[in-house]
């Protein structure tokens, strides 16, 4: 069975499903009976998310820029 430390040096790969089968089940393994790994997945996932999400909003903010700054050229004109 992996050991807690494997299981964390795998927990990015696992998460973006990228793991082979047989690495994929031992991690599943691992966490059905770990809770300390349980719960570390979980605040990865959660982390992840709000990651994903400063990303999105990010890039959000971004295109709302480039748009006001191409107005302010246009009313420039
Ligand atoms: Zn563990």
């Amino acid at each position: 069975m992996l050991s807690c430390k494997e299981l964390v040096a795998n927990s990015s790969d696992y998460l973006d499903n990228r793991l082979s089968l047989s690495r994929g089940l031992e991690v599943r393994l691992h966490l059905t009976l770990c809770v300390n790994c349980r719960r570390f997945i979980r605040q990865m996932k959660i982390s992840q998310a709000v990651y994903r999400k400063m990303q999105l909003e990010k890039a959000e903010d971004l295109d709302g820029l480039a748009q006001k700054l191409a107005d302010a050229q246009r009313s420039s004109d």
